[in-house]
């Protein structure tokens, strides 16, 4: 007969908390408003100056977030300009025209979120790797850290 393994603690930060500050850009681990560098647009901060999480990542972290950013743009803004040339609601040439504006516009408006719901994305996937999570658990339970 097995026996089932002793639960852990709650975790300190809940995945709907991380959610919620995913959503609005605020620092995973504290809800500070903290992921970019004060002053600069597409400039992350290495770490959060609230409660030291490590956002600067290992080169390729954020490529999800450039493919979140790509997704949105299409699913988001050019399908819709697409459908409407199709069905003539836009004439073509000013659907062209605003599609290949938005193509760019968008993806730099959209970048604050795409980061930070990629780095939501993995701690909500992950959530025990938040400092705040990890003071409740007991040491080793996760090596990945
Ligand atoms: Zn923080």
């Amino acid at each position: 007969m097995t026996s089932l393994p002793p639960s852990l603690p709650p975790l300190q930060v809940t995945r709907w908390q991380i959610v919620a500050r995913g959503l609005t850009n605020r620092c995973p681990n504290c809800g500070a408003r903290t992921l970019f560098q004060t002053g600069k647009l597409f400039e992350m901060a290495p770490a959060c100056p609230q409660c030291g999480l490590k956002i600067e990542r290992d080169e390729g972290f954020f490529l999800g977030s450039m493919s979140l950013n790509y997704g949105f743009t299409v699913v988001v803004f050019l399908t819709p300009i697409l459908i409407m040339a199709f069905h003539g609601v836009i004439a073509p040439a000013p659907a062209f025209i605003i599609g290949g504006i938005g193509a760019v516009v968008v993806p730099m408006l959209f970048y604050r979120s795409s980061r930070s719901w990629w780095l939501m994305n993995y701690y909500f996937v992950l959530p025990q790797h938040l400092p705040a999570n990890q003071a409740s658990r007991p040491g080793g339970e996760d090596e990945n850290t």
